[in-house]
C-alpha cells in the first residue's frame, strides 16, 4: 500500500481551507463526508486515526472529488446518495436532490393519515421516490404508485425501491400528470412539484441551479404552474376523504390554498420547515 506523505488531519484542514476559500457554506462537514468517502473512514475513525496516513489512491480520489465540489456540485451528487428521513436514496441527474425540508411533507401525512388503513398513495412528480417511499417505510399496509416525466428518475426510484425492501408495494412510471387516466381512486395525494418563478431560477445557489433538473425547478412564470395543473387533477383521482400534501415555495401559501379551494379541496393546515419557512399544504377532499 503506497501512503502519501499527509495524514488523514493534514488531509482534512487542507480540503476545509480549499473549500472556505472557495465559499463553500459547510466546509467543515463537506470535507469531511468527501475525506470518509476517499478513505472509507467512519465519522469517528477521523479523529481516532487523524495520524493515519492516507493513501495515494485515496488522495487521488480526494482530489477528483474536492474539484467537483468547488464547482458547487453538492456532495450528495458526488457521493450520489442522500440521507432523507429513515435511509438512504440513490441521487442522479435525472432527480431532484432530496432536501431536509421535504421530510416536512413526510410528517404532515403521517399526523393526518390512518394508520391502521391499506391507504392507496400516489405521488405526482416522484424523483428519487424519497418522499413515497418514506411514507411507505411508516405505513406498512398501504401500497403506492409514483410518476414522473423523466424516465431517468423513475429508473432511480425504482432501485432505491429495491433498496429499501419496498418494491412489493410500490410501483413507478413514466407520466406525464396532465396525461394521467386514473384507474383508481387515491387516499393519499403528494407531492413536491417544480415551484420556482422563471425569474427567480437565476439567483438560485449554484449548487441548484447547476445540477438540479430544471424540469424539477420551473414553475412557470409565477412558480406555480404545476398547482393549477395539479388542482385540475385532483377532482378526478381523490377517495373520499383523502388528504393532499403539496411542498410549496415559502411565499406561496396563499396562492396554493386559493387554486386547492377553488378545486373544492379543505386546506387543514400550512406546514413550516426547520427554519420557520411555509413547506407543505394538507388539504382534504371531503366528496365522494
Ligand atoms: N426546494 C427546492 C429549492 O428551493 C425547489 C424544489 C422544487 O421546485 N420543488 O431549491
Amino acid at each position: 500500500m503506497v501512503t502519501a506523505p499527509v495524514t488523514v488531519r493534514e488531509a482534512l484542514r487542507g480540503v476545509q481551507e480549499r473549500f472556505r476559500a472557495g465559499g463553500i457554506d459547510t466546509p467543515e462537514l463537506d470535507a469531511r463526508l468527501l475525506l470518509q468517502a476517499a478513505t472509507g473512514l467512519r465519522h469517528e475513525d477521523i479523529v481516532m486515526e487523524a495520524s493515519r496516513r492516507v493513501t495515494v489512491e485515496a488522495l487521488a480520489q480526494l482530489e477528483g472529488m474536492v474539484t467537483r465540489r468547488l464547482k458547487r456540485e453538492p456532495v450528495s451528487r458526488i457521493l450520489g446518495v442522500r440521507a432523507f428521513w429513515n435511509a438512504d436514496f440513490k441521487v442522479t441527474p435525472e432527480t431532484l436532490d432530496p432536501r431536509p425540508d421535504s421530510e416536512t411533507l413526510v410528517e404532515g401525512v403521517l399526523a393526518h393519515a390512518d394508520k391502521a388503513k391499506p391507504l392507496a398513495l400516489l405521488d405526482l412528480g416522484t424523483g428519487t421516490g424519497c418522499l413515497l417511499l418514506s411514507l411507505l417505510q411508516e405505513l406498512p399496509l398501504a401500497a403506492g404508485l409514483g410518476i414522473d416525466i423523466s424516465a431517468g428518475a423513475v429508473e432511480t426510484a425504482r432501485l432505491n425501491a429495491v433498496t429499501l425492501g419496498l418494491s412489493g408495494r410500490v410501483e413507478f412510471m413514466e407520466k406525464d400528470w396532465k396525461e394521467l387516466t386514473p384507474l383508481s381512486l387515491y387516499d393519499v395525494v403528494i407531492g413536491n412539484p417544480p415551484y420556482i418563478a422563471l425569474p427567480e431560477i437565476a439567483e438560485l445557489a449554484p449548487e441548484v441551479r447547476k445540477y438540479d433538473p430544471i424540469t424539477a425547478l420551473s414553475g412557470g412564470p409565477d412558480g406555480l404552474d404545476c398547482y393549477r395543473e395539479i388542482a385540475a387533477l385532483l377532482p378526478r383521482i381523490l377517495a373520499k376523504n383523502s388528504l393532499v400534501a403539496l411542498e410549496i415555495g415559502a411565499a406561496q401559501a396563499a396562492d396554493v390554498k386559493g387554486i386547492l379551494g377553488k378545486a373544492g379541496l379543505v386546506v387543514l393546515q400550512t406546514l413550516t420547515d426547520l427554519a420557520g419557512h411555509d413547506r407543505c399544504i394538507i388539504a382534504r377532499w371531503t366528496r365522494a
